[in-house]
């Protein structure tokens, strides 16, 4: 089987390095399935779950946001932040998720603490939806 090398990387350094037979992302313009041979292109990521394919079996990590650069044989995710679905601490998603509503039911819609409160909801609600793949 044809592999990509796969690498994560974050602004704290390498989060994974590894061959993977399919990559599977959700890019702002809609859900990248990826092969070897693919077309190279660069494409922004939402706040979501990357799914990386090999041997029968599937690894998730959860993004919050960055890119994902596609070359024939490489695919590089740049992300704000990542994390592989077991190293996930669901007990601090689960107090971000909280506080982030609590934030969302006092701040005003038109206030830039009620959009950072919706951008720390999705991070953490997708942190609890990967932790239990
Ligand atoms: P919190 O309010 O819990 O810090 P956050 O969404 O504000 O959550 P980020 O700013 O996205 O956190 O991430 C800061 C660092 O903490 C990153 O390295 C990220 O990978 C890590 N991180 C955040 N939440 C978790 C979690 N639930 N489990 C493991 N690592 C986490």
């Amino acid at each position: 089987m044809k592999t990509l090398n796969v690498s994560v990387v974050t602004p704290d350094g390498p989060v994974l390095e590894d061959a993977y037979e399919m990559v599977s992302c959700r890019a702002e313009s809609g859900e990248l399935g990826i092969l070897p041979n693919h077309i190279p292109l660069v494409a922004p990521l939402t706040i979501s779950a990357v799914r990386l394919k090999k041997e029968g079996h599937t690894d998730f990590i959860a993004v919050s946001g960055g890119f994902v650069e596609v070359r024939p044989d490489q695919v590089t995710i740049l992300a704000q932040a990542a994390e592989q679905s077991e190293e996930i601490d669901v007990d601090r998603a689960k107090q971000a998720q909280e506080r982030a509503e609590e934030r969302l039911k006092v701040a005003k819609a038109e206030d830039l603490d009620f959009k950072r409160a919706q951008v720390a909801l999705e991070r953490a609600r997708n942190r609890i939806e990967v932790s239990g793949k």
